[in-house]
């Protein structure tokens, strides 16, 4: 036994796999030892992995994302990190690739502005289409109000403010994942009588993705499931009211004056 690894008075055992270490980097995975709970305060300096590659785990983070989001998601909260890109970088990525493909696809957008006058109508029109091409980035400025909506919903289960809005930021990049996946179909389905169906079904998929993962996320940390998945159902409910009303009050206040 060396010296590096003798339990002392400092050494502690790395949250990412487990290695009794006095250092300050983990010998065996390389994580920080000081890895702690995210705290608003620690949360830009906690995070490893902010610039996704695809050898250091892009390709693991969206399987685990897509197939286990409720203990990845734990999993990194709760200290093993290392295996994972960042969550902010992988829906900042997530988000751009999202932007770039549905800005540069010309899409045939069907928006219902009957009985509205001329000008208005074609500034609803053209709202319409940024909304729809931005969809994903938008996330990125709801985040903050997501993650207070999910500590309100989810009080008392034991998780902060900064592992909410953690948690909240891998949630979207799944979703932003599953609308990359929609992308072929509605490039098929684009000026066809099923266009707006297909655009309905990928929305409820997603939202389906970000429910189910929400409620494994928590449904972990309590055995009284049906709590958890009441506290889901209000959560979700009230993202969608937030989805729809934002976007109506930005462009009745701001968009139209412009
Ligand atoms: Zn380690």
């Amino acid at each position: 036994m060396s010296a590096t690894d003798a339990p002392g008075i400092d050494s502690r055992a790395c949250l990412n796999c487990d290695a009794s270490t006095a250092g300050l980097y983990c010998p065996r995975c390389g994580q920080r030892t000081d890895a702690e709970r995210f705290t608003v305060r620690n949360l830009w300096k906690q995070n490893p992995n902010a610039v996704p590659q695809a050898d250091h785990g892009l390709l693991r983070t969206l399987r685990d994302l897509l197939l286990r989001p409720g203990s990845m998601i734990n999993g990194y909260l709760d200290g093993r990190r290392v295996p994972y890109v960042n969550p902010f970088a992988l829906l900042s990525l997530l988000a751009g690739i999202s932007a770039f493909a549905y800005s540069s696809w010309p899409f045939e957008l069907v928006v219902a502005t009957d009985g509205m006058p001329a000008e208005r109508a074609a500034r609803f029109a053209a709202f319409s289409r940024h909304s729809f091409e931005f969809y994903s980035p938008s996330l990125l400025l709801y985040l903050p109000l997501t993650a207070g909506l999910t500590v309100a919903c989810f009080a008392g289960v034991g998780r902060g403010y900064a592992e909410h809005l953690v948690l909240n930021a891998y949630l979207m990049a799944g979703s932003t994942l599953l609308m990359l996946a929609l992308f072929p179909a509605l490039v098929v389905t684009s000026g066809g009588p099923d266009f707006a169906q297909t655009w309905r079904y990928g929305i409820l998929a997603l939202l389906g993705y970000q429910g189910v993962a929400l409620y494994r996320v928590f449904a972990a940390r309590s055995s009284r499931w049906w709590s958890i998945a009441l506290r889901t159902i209000l959560a979700m409910a009230l993202y969608v009211v937030m989805l729809t009303v934002i976007p109506v009050a930005f462009f009745e206040l701001v968009y139209v004056r412009l």
